[in-house]
């Protein structure tokens, strides 16, 4: 991988991420007929956004002539739909939490190493959940009473870059906040978190920021806030709400963490940053996730960015089977143990009493 090295003590920019107004927004009958998805038209609506009621509940109409034009096509649709009835089945999503649940699928923002890829079926459109109401209270039946269940709301979207268009996590952190033995995770790459501070999450709620080295934030990850503006929103989470921040015990999701030629020193930068902006008591946890793709995401991804800075290239790599068989790519054992090594003696050097939740 050829990668310009940039001098990342350079003047940090704060860039929040600006917010994702979709060129159309599709509702279906059966979203309509939800109060939920009503309480969305109307928001969507207020922001001027254009919003066509569709005849049938099937999203048509989203292909181009290739991917690339596909892709365009679906990323700038927002549609409210409703959750199918098999999304009430839960599925257990190890190592982040016990169930993965949806608010939405599809994300607007351009990662160019997107877990998404290939793991949505049809264009990539943006699909808000109308239904959300049967949704939430479907959770209540996998509680475990007296031991915590978490589930995971963000393994398909990014649902606080979608907030403002509907409103659904902060319901949904209410909704947690008055839950049981019942805790509620999420990631993203925005910041726009002043919503979400003064909310009665009641400790039921572990948001997490997703971060990474300045020059994989800037240069691959299209949409989002920048590293300071992210750092900006934890340190706004992590605050106590008496101190006009959220109270929540947050989480740092380090990912995708990438070998690229100067990873020591981006990533050192980084944790050096992360710990000047948390440089108040709070509970934390990290995640720590190693780049790797399969055979399908890179060929999707490498249609959708054929300028693409990520290195793909599988004679760096090893390659793994995962529990359905299919293929993954990831960085060999000697690669893997260095970046490992690294990130565990970093952490422990400036966060010495924040677990390490996993490392994959
Ligand atoms: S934020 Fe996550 S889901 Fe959205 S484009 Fe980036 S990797 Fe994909």
């Amino acid at each position: 991988m050829e990668l310009v090295k940039e001098n990342i003590a350079a003047v940090p920019q704060l860039r929040s991420a600006k917010r994702w107004m979709p060129k159309q927004v599709l509702i279906t009958p059966a979203a309509l007929d939800e109060p939920w998805g009503r309480q969305m038209y109307e928001r969507v609506q207020a922001l001027g956004l254009p919003v066509q009621e569709l005849k049938q509940n099937r999203i048509t109409g989203l292909r181009g002539e290739d991917e690339r034009e596909t892709y365009r096509k679906a990323k700038s649709t927002l549609a409210i739909v409703t959750a199918p009835p098999s999304a009430l089945k839960l599925q257990p999503i190890p190592p982040s939490a016990d169930y993965q649940f949806h608010l939405a699928e599809g994300c607007p923002a351009h990662c160019q190493y997107c877990y998404l890829a290939g793991s949505l079926q049809g264009p990539p459109v943006i699909r808000a959940f109308a239904n959300l109401p049967t949704i939430l209270q479907n959770l209540t039946q996998y509680r475990r009473p007296g031991q915590p269940t978490t589930f995971e709301a963000s393994c398909y979207t990014d649902p606080l870059g979608i907030e403002h268009l509907t409103g659904s996590l902060v319901e949904t952190i209410r909704f947690f906040g008055e839950q049981e033995d019942m805790h509620l995770r999420w990631v993203s790459k925005f910041d726009q978190v002043d919503g979400l501070l003064s909310l009665p999450h009641h400790g039921h709620t572990h948001p997490r920021i997703s971060l990474n080295a300045d020059f994989i934030s800037r240069r691959m990850e299209g949409g989002t806030a920048s590293l300071e503006a992210r750092l900006a929103a934890i340190r706004k989470l992590a605050l106590p709400q008496a101190a006009g921040g959220g109270g929540y015990k947050v989480g740092l999701v380090i990912a995708p963490i990438m070998a690229i030629p100067d990873w020591e020193e981006q990533y050192t930068h980084l944790l050096d940053r992360l710990a000047q902006t948390l440089d108040f008591p709070c509970a934390i946890t990290f995640e720590l996730i190693s780049h790797r793709f399969t055979p399908g995401s890179k060929a999707l991804l490498q249609e959708w960015y054929p300028n693409t800075l990520i290195d793909f290239d599988e004679t760096n790599r090893s390659m793994k089977f995962n529990k359905f068989g299919g293929k993954k790519y990831v960085y060999d054992a000697s690669t893997m143990g260095q970046l490992r090594s690294f990130f565990y003696a970093q952490l422990k050097a400036r966060f010495p009493q924040a677990p390490i939740l996993y490392w994959t």
